[in-house]
Protein backbone atom coordinates (compact mmCIF):
# COMPACT_ATOMS: atom_id res chain seq x y z
CA UNK A 1 0.00 0.00 0.00
CA UNK A 2 1.24 3.55 -0.28
CA UNK A 3 1.64 5.53 2.48
CA UNK A 4 -1.08 7.76 1.73
CA UNK A 5 -3.58 5.05 1.60
CA UNK A 6 -1.93 3.95 4.87
CA UNK A 7 -2.55 7.39 6.93
CA UNK A 8 -6.24 7.05 5.31
CA UNK A 9 -7.06 4.01 6.63
CA UNK A 10 -5.81 4.65 9.53
CA UNK A 11 -8.67 6.94 10.98
CA UNK A 12 -10.82 3.11 10.40
CA UNK A 13 -11.10 1.95 14.09
CA UNK A 14 -10.05 -1.50 12.53
CA UNK A 15 -6.81 -0.33 11.81
CA UNK A 16 -6.05 0.23 15.59
CA UNK A 17 -6.28 -3.81 15.90
CA UNK A 18 -3.30 -4.93 13.33
CA UNK A 19 -0.99 -2.18 13.54
CA UNK A 20 -0.08 1.07 16.13
CA UNK A 21 -0.89 4.29 14.93
CA UNK A 22 2.69 5.55 15.45
CA UNK A 23 3.62 2.65 12.97
CA UNK A 24 1.94 4.72 10.44
CA UNK A 25 2.60 8.54 10.77
CA UNK A 26 5.95 8.78 11.94
CA UNK A 27 7.70 12.21 11.20
CA UNK A 28 10.67 12.36 9.07
CA UNK A 29 10.22 8.51 8.06
CA UNK A 30 10.62 7.26 4.57
CA UNK A 31 7.41 6.17 3.74
CA UNK A 32 5.82 2.61 4.83
CA UNK A 33 5.07 1.06 0.81
CA UNK A 34 3.99 -2.15 -0.18
CA UNK A 35 3.11 -3.68 3.24
CA UNK A 36 2.33 -7.13 2.91
CA UNK A 37 -0.48 -7.64 5.15
CA UNK A 38 -1.22 -10.54 6.87
CA UNK A 39 -3.57 -13.27 5.88
CA UNK A 40 -5.86 -12.74 8.79
CA UNK A 41 -5.05 -8.59 9.01
CA UNK A 42 -6.15 -6.80 5.60
CA UNK A 43 -7.83 -3.69 6.90
CA UNK A 44 -11.74 -3.82 5.89
CA UNK A 45 -11.16 -0.45 4.54
CA UNK A 46 -7.81 -1.86 1.94
CA UNK A 47 -10.19 -5.02 1.23
CA UNK A 48 -13.12 -3.03 0.02
CA UNK A 49 -11.39 -1.11 -2.31
CA UNK A 50 -9.70 -3.27 -3.65
CA UNK A 51 -13.30 -4.70 -4.83
CA UNK A 52 -14.61 -1.69 -5.90
CA UNK A 53 -13.60 0.85 -8.62
CA UNK A 54 -11.08 0.09 -11.64
CA UNK A 55 -9.22 -2.67 -11.38
CA UNK A 56 -5.97 -1.83 -13.53
CA UNK A 57 -3.24 -0.09 -11.88
CA UNK A 58 -2.29 3.53 -13.98
CA UNK A 59 1.17 5.27 -13.97
CA UNK A 60 1.77 8.11 -11.68
CA UNK A 61 4.32 9.49 -13.26
CA UNK A 62 7.95 8.28 -11.61
CA UNK A 63 10.69 5.80 -12.17
CA UNK A 64 10.82 2.01 -11.73
CA UNK A 65 13.58 -0.33 -11.31
CA UNK A 66 15.31 -1.16 -15.08
CA UNK A 67 17.70 -4.38 -13.64
CA UNK A 68 17.76 -4.68 -10.55
CA UNK A 69 20.61 -5.34 -8.11
CA UNK A 70 19.68 -7.01 -4.63
CA UNK A 71 21.67 -7.96 -1.53
CA UNK A 72 20.34 -9.76 1.56
CA UNK A 73 20.96 -8.81 5.24
CA UNK A 74 20.49 -11.02 8.01
CA UNK A 75 20.11 -8.54 10.98
CA UNK A 76 20.01 -9.98 14.51
CA UNK A 77 22.26 -11.71 17.37
CA UNK A 78 20.63 -15.11 16.14
CA UNK A 79 21.92 -15.41 13.04
CA UNK A 80 25.60 -16.59 13.24
CA UNK A 81 24.34 -19.46 16.03
CA UNK A 82 20.94 -20.50 13.96
CA UNK A 83 21.13 -19.45 10.59
CA UNK A 84 19.26 -22.65 9.26
CA UNK A 85 18.51 -23.12 5.48
CA UNK A 86 17.42 -19.37 5.47
CA UNK A 87 20.42 -17.69 4.31
CA UNK A 88 21.75 -20.41 1.82
CA UNK A 89 17.78 -20.47 0.20
CA UNK A 90 17.28 -16.88 0.06
CA UNK A 91 20.54 -16.77 -1.66
CA UNK A 92 19.28 -19.46 -3.91
CA UNK A 93 15.88 -17.57 -4.12
CA UNK A 94 17.10 -14.02 -5.45
CA UNK A 95 20.06 -16.23 -7.98
CA UNK A 96 17.53 -17.51 -9.40
CA UNK A 97 14.67 -15.18 -9.71
CA UNK A 98 16.44 -13.11 -12.48
CA UNK A 99 15.69 -13.84 -15.92
CA UNK A 100 12.74 -16.03 -14.44
CA UNK A 101 9.11 -16.42 -15.81
CA UNK A 102 8.39 -15.00 -12.82
CA UNK A 103 10.20 -11.93 -12.89
CA UNK A 104 8.93 -11.57 -16.13
CA UNK A 105 5.67 -10.77 -15.14
CA UNK A 106 6.05 -7.16 -14.26
CA UNK A 107 8.14 -6.91 -17.49
CA UNK A 108 4.79 -5.01 -19.01
CA UNK A 109 5.10 -1.74 -16.74
CA UNK A 110 7.73 1.04 -17.60
CA UNK A 111 8.59 4.68 -15.82
CA UNK A 112 10.40 8.09 -16.51
CA UNK A 113 13.71 5.80 -16.89
CA UNK A 114 12.69 3.13 -18.51
CA UNK A 115 11.37 -0.50 -19.12
CA UNK A 116 11.00 -2.95 -15.75
CA UNK A 117 13.30 -6.11 -16.89
CA UNK A 118 13.84 -9.58 -15.83
CA UNK A 119 17.21 -9.09 -15.19
CA UNK A 120 18.51 -8.79 -11.94
CA UNK A 121 21.90 -9.68 -10.28
CA UNK A 122 22.24 -10.98 -6.79
CA UNK A 123 25.43 -9.10 -4.72
CA UNK A 124 24.80 -12.45 -2.02
CA UNK A 125 24.25 -11.71 1.55
CA UNK A 126 25.79 -9.55 4.90
CA UNK A 127 25.09 -11.09 8.22
CA UNK A 128 25.26 -8.29 11.20
CA UNK A 129 24.54 -10.07 14.76
CA UNK A 130 24.10 -6.95 16.52
CA UNK A 131 20.80 -6.62 17.63
CA UNK A 132 17.88 -6.11 15.24
CA UNK A 133 15.31 -3.38 15.29
CA UNK A 134 11.34 -4.39 14.68
CA UNK A 135 9.41 -2.72 11.18
CA UNK A 136 7.89 0.50 13.03
CA UNK A 137 10.48 2.77 11.53
CA UNK A 138 11.74 2.88 8.17
CA UNK A 139 14.16 4.45 9.19
CA UNK A 140 16.18 2.15 11.43
CA UNK A 141 15.89 0.11 8.86
CA UNK A 142 17.30 1.95 6.31
CA UNK A 143 20.23 3.43 8.68
CA UNK A 144 20.84 -0.70 9.04
CA UNK A 145 21.09 -1.01 5.15
CA UNK A 146 23.67 2.27 5.07
CA UNK A 147 25.58 0.97 7.95
CA UNK A 148 26.59 -2.62 6.22
CA UNK A 149 26.05 -2.22 2.12
CA UNK A 150 28.21 -0.07 -0.36
CA UNK A 151 25.40 1.26 -2.70
CA UNK A 152 25.14 0.07 -5.53
CA UNK A 153 25.59 3.12 -7.86
CA UNK A 154 23.12 3.03 -10.43
CA UNK A 155 20.30 3.42 -8.42
CA UNK A 156 19.04 -0.42 -8.62
CA UNK A 157 20.24 -1.30 -5.50
CA UNK A 158 17.48 -3.21 -3.77
CA UNK A 159 18.16 -4.18 -0.06
CA UNK A 160 16.40 -6.86 1.58
CA UNK A 161 16.80 -6.77 5.68
CA UNK A 162 15.82 -10.58 7.23
CA UNK A 163 15.39 -9.71 10.53
CA UNK A 164 15.21 -12.63 13.92
CA UNK A 165 12.30 -10.48 15.56
CA UNK A 166 8.81 -12.31 15.89
CA UNK A 167 6.00 -10.58 14.47
CA UNK A 168 3.57 -10.70 17.48
CA UNK A 169 1.30 -8.22 17.10
CA UNK A 170 1.98 -6.57 14.25
CA UNK A 171 -0.44 -6.90 11.40
CA UNK A 172 1.84 -7.30 8.85
CA UNK A 173 4.80 -9.47 7.10
CA UNK A 174 6.97 -7.40 5.27
CA UNK A 175 7.10 -4.08 3.52
CA UNK A 176 9.37 -2.01 1.27
CA UNK A 177 10.99 1.56 1.34
CA UNK A 178 13.52 3.49 -0.06
CA UNK A 179 16.16 6.38 0.65
CA UNK A 180 19.41 6.89 0.38
CA UNK A 181 22.85 5.94 1.46
CA UNK A 182 26.11 8.45 1.01
CA UNK A 183 23.58 10.08 -1.64
CA UNK A 184 23.00 6.81 -3.81
CA UNK A 185 19.12 6.08 -4.35
CA UNK A 186 18.79 2.92 -2.42
CA UNK A 187 15.58 0.32 -2.44
CA UNK A 188 14.92 -1.51 0.64
CA UNK A 189 12.70 -4.23 2.45
CA UNK A 190 11.93 -5.47 5.77
CA UNK A 191 10.95 -8.67 6.83
CA UNK A 192 9.85 -10.41 10.26
CA UNK A 193 10.82 -13.66 11.40
CA UNK A 194 7.96 -15.65 9.98
CA UNK A 195 8.62 -19.48 11.91
CA UNK A 196 5.50 -20.47 12.73
CA UNK A 197 3.33 -17.65 12.00
CA UNK A 198 0.14 -18.63 10.52
CA UNK A 199 -0.78 -15.45 9.38
CA UNK A 200 2.31 -14.93 7.07
CA UNK A 201 2.48 -18.95 5.98
CA UNK A 202 1.77 -19.69 2.06
CA UNK A 203 1.82 -23.43 3.56
CA UNK A 204 3.65 -24.74 1.05
CA UNK A 205 4.92 -28.44 -0.19
CA UNK A 206 7.51 -27.96 -1.61
CA UNK A 207 10.00 -30.61 -0.15
CA UNK A 208 13.69 -29.55 1.57
CA UNK A 209 12.64 -26.26 2.87
CA UNK A 210 11.89 -25.02 6.13
CA UNK A 211 8.70 -23.64 6.92
CA UNK A 212 10.15 -20.36 7.42
CA UNK A 213 12.36 -20.23 4.82
CA UNK A 214 9.14 -20.66 2.59
CA UNK A 215 7.14 -17.78 4.15
CA UNK A 216 10.45 -15.58 3.55
CA UNK A 217 10.31 -16.59 0.02
CA UNK A 218 6.97 -15.54 -0.61
CA UNK A 219 6.77 -12.26 0.73
CA UNK A 220 9.89 -11.51 -0.85
CA UNK A 221 8.43 -12.46 -4.07
CA UNK A 222 5.50 -9.25 -3.44
CA UNK A 223 8.47 -6.59 -2.15
CA UNK A 224 10.61 -6.86 -4.68
CA UNK A 225 7.81 -6.89 -7.46
CA UNK A 226 6.42 -4.20 -5.98
CA UNK A 227 10.14 -1.72 -5.84
CA UNK A 228 10.72 -3.04 -9.04
CA UNK A 229 7.29 -1.59 -10.05
CA UNK A 230 6.48 1.37 -7.77
CA UNK A 231 10.39 2.06 -5.96
CA UNK A 232 10.11 5.35 -4.96
CA UNK A 233 8.00 8.79 -4.84
CA UNK A 234 5.91 10.06 -6.71
CA UNK A 235 5.23 6.34 -7.36
CA UNK A 236 4.61 4.68 -10.60
CA UNK A 237 2.24 1.60 -10.73
CA UNK A 238 -0.24 1.14 -8.27
CA UNK A 239 -4.36 0.96 -8.58
CA UNK A 240 -6.82 3.65 -7.43
CA UNK A 241 -6.85 2.59 -3.64
CA UNK A 242 -2.72 2.76 -3.09
CA UNK A 243 -2.55 -1.12 -3.87
CA UNK A 244 0.48 -2.36 -6.09
CA UNK A 245 1.27 -5.38 -8.03
CA UNK A 246 1.96 -7.98 -4.95
CA UNK A 247 -1.07 -6.21 -3.47
CA UNK A 248 -3.16 -7.13 -5.75
CA UNK A 249 -2.75 -10.44 -5.69
CA UNK A 250 -1.73 -11.18 -2.11
CA UNK A 251 -2.48 -14.51 -0.35
CA UNK A 252 -3.44 -15.78 -3.95
CA UNK A 253 -1.41 -18.83 -5.06
CA UNK A 254 -2.22 -20.43 -9.14
CA UNK A 255 -0.03 -23.85 -8.64
CA UNK A 256 1.77 -25.59 -6.30
CA UNK A 257 4.97 -24.63 -7.06
CA UNK A 258 6.65 -21.90 -9.32
CA UNK A 259 9.66 -23.00 -10.85
CA UNK A 260 12.92 -20.29 -11.02
CA UNK A 261 15.65 -19.81 -13.63
CA UNK A 262 18.04 -21.55 -11.35
CA UNK A 263 15.83 -24.66 -10.95
CA UNK A 264 14.89 -23.75 -7.41
CA UNK A 265 11.18 -24.20 -6.90
CA UNK A 266 9.00 -22.09 -4.58
CA UNK A 267 5.08 -21.83 -3.87
CA UNK A 268 4.55 -17.94 -4.19
CA UNK A 269 1.73 -15.68 -4.80
CA UNK A 270 1.39 -13.89 -8.44
CA UNK A 271 1.77 -10.58 -9.21
CA UNK A 272 -1.10 -8.54 -11.16
CA UNK A 273 -0.93 -8.02 -14.63
CA UNK A 274 -3.06 -5.04 -16.45
CA UNK A 275 -2.29 -6.82 -19.51
CA UNK A 276 -3.62 -10.27 -18.15
CA UNK A 277 -6.66 -8.65 -16.85
CA UNK A 278 -7.79 -7.15 -20.41
CA UNK A 279 -6.77 -9.96 -22.43
CA UNK A 280 -8.83 -12.25 -19.66
CA UNK A 281 -6.00 -14.35 -19.22
CA UNK A 282 -4.96 -14.32 -15.16
CA UNK A 283 -6.26 -16.07 -12.70
CA UNK A 284 -8.52 -14.56 -9.95
CA UNK A 285 -7.12 -12.26 -6.78
CA UNK A 286 -8.99 -12.37 -3.81
CA UNK A 287 -11.19 -9.95 -5.35
CA UNK A 288 -12.27 -12.28 -8.07
CA UNK A 289 -10.33 -9.81 -10.49
CA UNK A 290 -8.05 -12.45 -13.23
CA UNK A 291 -5.49 -10.52 -13.55
CA UNK A 292 -2.85 -12.31 -11.13
CA UNK A 293 0.16 -14.27 -13.12
CA UNK A 294 3.09 -16.13 -11.83
CA UNK A 295 5.04 -16.89 -15.01
CA UNK A 296 4.72 -20.36 -14.44
ZN1 LIG B 1 2.57 -4.90 -0.84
Amino acid sequence: MKARNLFLIAGFAAIGTVMAAEDLHEKNEPPMLGVHWARDAVPGAVARAAGSGAADMTFHGGKIMTAAVTQNIFWGTSWASNPGDKITGLDTWYTGFGGSNYAKTSDEYSGTNGQVTSTTRHLGHLIDTSAAAGGGRTSAILAEVCKVVTPDTSGNGYYAVYTDLPRRHAGYCAWHSYGQCAGHPVQFAFFWKLDGDPGCDPQSAVPNESQGLAALANVSGHELSEARTDPASPGAWYDSSGAENGDKCAWTFNVPYVTFSNGSAWKIQGEWSNNAYNNGTGYPNSSGQNGCVDGH
